[in-house]
């Protein structure tokens, strides 16, 4: 549930080729740098080494040239001699720099006459045309204008502009000049031509990149330069929008006074590109609080019930912050709504990063803007608004004590001496169920507030809810019902939680994919930080075969290496809008959840190794999600409502398949009644049309997952395709198989080696697509 916010990073441009591919002499008249030998030649302007600007002297497409020495050094400082003349504003300083490879593009910052701040010694170029990295092994040609130029040498080693960018930076030449460069027009067309589509996404998909949020008003000139410069990569990989923190603090600098200039020129860049904006709006996490609302009367944080302390986080039961909500949502839209460049809007409604889940973890870059705050894995439902609430819920529920005492017993008087309460201090199941139900439940209304009121003032477009974590009762999430309150606007579910493992990313993901088809409500999936090089394939693979509408990652996910970047070259054309065909579901426990922590989830990965299958919780049981279930399996969780048991129990009759383990504990009721135990599971029971397949042993054992394969490998309940899949695979080995329509078998190899599947071979970390024909039963 981590969410990364990677800063402002060295970006990237558009690449200007030179005429004769070489770089053209420096030499002339003015004020220029030229390398060569012993680091080149001064002509009032020189090179500057140390701290974090090391740099080496090396060649180049036959030429002189001088290469940032990484790791450990990010910038190529510059300094004017002091006995030159200064230029006045503007100035252009025109670059030659070496293409090696795709990343971020050349960026410039300068020390400037806007202040004294730091931010004012590295103010990012106003204007700048070239730059771009997209790996043309060419010599390239960058041209930056600097409005404000101070060159009083307040940068790192007294120097007055330096040079960066995220791959590696290697010059041959910086010249600095008071007049427009005359081929400045000819570098921007050159730009963009060379900007060449290496991956296309299938059609429909959303291919969303992160990054670039400026933390507060003083970095937004630098953030939107980094992305400009980015941009010639983000569209070479196929790019189809740019996600970006929309902070509360950042739009309302003064109570009612909303100010747009932050996010504005991001609008600005994306026009021009041609590329999609996806807002991330976060009220309520600590670092989208404006000063004016934050610790103020109105305001209130959440309270833990462990200690009795306040955090920065802000209370949803809070009805002033549900005010201010709706309120900035509203001038949102109303300034955003026609811009034409939002691919969809993105809500973080609350937690430590802008989730649908209560504080778990944080006091990192999220303490940024208030400082530290007091957080952790808990129940924040301690203050007087949370407490209104629970006892309005259990009138709504038993509507007086009596009923309430029949439920909880009689240690409780009335409804009014109801408190939210810890685990430890729950009269009894039934009362802890409430309490965590309650919980979860005001989350899925807060959602349901947050989505409404959205789509009220944009009625056109997508919506996402933004969600993370693995859904343990603390954190209050209930992804199958926060899909449905997103389906309820036509809107969707991001999940925010993946990482580079394949089957742990299924594992956390299923959920909202599972619930996002019953409900109808669209997702998309992101990661939680680091994604390693496989991970970009392993994410790819599970995005298409989950029927994932879009898929996100962070800049450095895919450009912090050239071997993420290649992977996604290569593999990214395999992201396309598939139709997995899943018959095949695992109860998902919701109620046994709720008692007993978390299921493990864990568990649940090696048999989505043998074969696919989805999740399907209590709720999505109530809403009648079995109706496209063929065969259902019990893992974990022998408690839950009666109402659930019964719900299986009727689908079984109808023709539906039951699969099931006897060690997995008595099929009960939370308060003890075992009665569907014996209705579901019992011999000589009249199942109907259907049928249950009972396994003598654990839940959690191997040889469980072999009776499921081999059961669902024959079941005439399922369609032979299914089958199909289920035995082409059926071994834990790595290697995943998902069904999709019409008639394909998607694989992934996870492994570093080949491995033989089904009469083809697939090889080590790749995707394959494997049709299969149509078989009479
Ligand atoms: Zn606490």
């Amino acid at each position: 549930m981590a969410r990364c916010l990677y800063g402002a990073l060295p970006a990237l441009f558009a690449l200007a080729m030179l005429p004769s591919g070489a770089p053209a002499s420096a030499q002339g008249a003015g004020v220029y740098w030229q390398a060569g030998a012993g680091g080149g030649a001064a002509h009032g302007l020189k090179i500057l080494s140390g701290g974090d600007g090391i740099w080496r002297a090396t060649s180049a497409g036959g030429a002189p040239a001088v290469a940032i020495v990484k790791p450990g050094s990010n910038y190529l400082y510059f300094a004017l001699d002091p006995a030159r003349e200064k230029p006045s504003a503007p100035v252009y300083v025109s670059v030659l720099y070496f293409d090696a490879g795709v990343s971020g593009g050349l960026i410039l910052e300068y020390d400037s006459t806007a202040g004294d701040r730091l931010v004012d010694r590295y103010r990012p170029a106003e204007d700048a045309v070239g730059g771009g990295m997209l790996g043309t092994g060419k010599w390239r040609a960058a041209r930056f204008r600097l409005s404000r130029p101070l060159f009083q040498h307040r940068q790192n080693n007294g120097a007055d502009l330096r040079l960066t960018a995220s791959g590696p930076l290697t010059i041959a030449s910086v010249r600095i000049g008071g007049n427009r460069p005359a081929d400045w027009d000819a570098v921007a067309r050159e730009s963009r031509a060379n900007v060449k589509a290496l991956v296309h996404i299938g059609p429909g998909g959303e291919f969303i990149v992160g990054g670039f949020d400026p933390p507060s008003k003083e970095g937004a000139a630098g953030a939107v330069h980094a992305l400009e410069q980015a941009l010639p990569a983000l569209k070479s990989l196929g790019v189809t929008s740019h996600e970006g923190y929309v902070r509360w603090g950042l739009c309302e600098p003064q109570e009612g006074r909303f100010d747009w200039s932050v996010y504005d020129p991001f609008v600005r860049v994306y026009k021009r590109a041609g590329l999609k904006w996806v807002p991330f709006i976060i009220l309520g996490s600590a670092y989208s609080l404006p000063d004016w609302y934050f610790k103020k009367p109105g305001s209130q944080g959440y309270v833990c019930l462990e200690h009795n302390q306040e955090t920065h986080v802000q209370s949803l039961w809070n009805p002033d912050l549900r005010k201010r909500v709706a309120r900035f949502l509203a001038a949102f839209c109303d300034h955003y709504r026609d811009s034409g460049v939002i691919e969809s809007i993105l809500l973080g409604i609350t937690g430590n990063y802008g989730e649908a889940i209560y504080p778990v973890t944080g006091n990192d870059w999220t303490a940024d803007v208030h400082g530290p705050y007091h957080t952790h894995p808990g129940y924040w439902c301690g203050d007087h608004f949370a407490a209104d609430s629970f006892k309005a819920w259990l009138v709504r529920r038993y509507g007086g004590g009596g009923p309430l005492r029949d439920a909880w017993g009689d240690s409780i008087g009335s409804i009014e001496d109801a408190h939210p309460f810890l685990r430890a201090n729950a009269p009894n199941d039934r009362a802890w169920l409430d309490m965590v139900s309650w919980y979860i439940d005001s989350m899925t209304q807060w959602a349901r507030f947050w989505l409404k009121t959205t789509r009220e003032h944009f009625p056109q477009g997508e919506i996402y809810l933004c969600t993370g974590g693995d859904a343990p009762p603390w954190h209050g999430s209930d992804f199958g019902a926060q899909c449905k309150a997103a389906a309820e606007v036509h809107g969707g579910v991001r999940i925010t939680n993946e990482s580079s493992d394949y089957a742990a990313n299924w594992s956390l993901t299923r959920w909202v994919a599972s619930a996002g088809k019953q409900y109808g409500a669209y997702y998309s999936f992101e990661p939680a930080g680091n994604v390693d090089p496989n991970g970009v394939i392993a994410r790819i693979y599970g995005a298409t075969s989950s029927g994932a509408h879009g898929l996100h990652y962070y800049y450095p996910n895919l450009f912090d290496t050239a071997a993420a970047r290649d992977n996604f070259v290569k593999w990214g054309r395999a992201f396309k809008q598939r139709k997995p065909v899943v018959e095949i579901a695992v109860y998902y426990p919701e109620t046994w959840i709720k008692l007993h922590g978390q299921v493990p989830l864990g568990s649940y990965q090696p048999l989505r190794d043998r074969f696919d299958f989805d999740y399907m919780s209590d709720g999505m049981i109530l809403d009648g999600g079995l109706g496209h279930i063929k065969a259902l399996i019990l893992m974990g969780g022998d408690v839950s409502e009666r109402k659930v048991w019964d719900a299986i129990g009727t689908w079984v009759k109808r023709g539906g398949l039951l699969l099931a383990a006897n060690g997995m504990g008595t099929l009960r009721t939370p308060e003890g009644d075992a009665a569907p135990n014996e209705e579901l599971l019992g011999a000589g029971v009249d199942h109907g049309a259907g049928r249950v397949a009972l396994f003598n042993g654990g839940p959690y054992a191997r040889e469980y997952r072999d009776f499921l394969a081999s059961e669902l490998g024959h079941a005439p309940e399922l369609s032979v395709e299914t089958r199909r899949m289920v035995t082409a695979d059926g071994k834990e080995d790595g290697c995943y198989v998902t069904l999709c329509a019409p008639n394909e078998l998607l694989w992934l190899n996870a492994t570093d080696h080949p491995v033989a599947k089904n009469g083809v071979t697939i090889q080590a970390h790749s995707i394959s697509s494997q049709r299969i024909r149509a078989m009479a039963p």
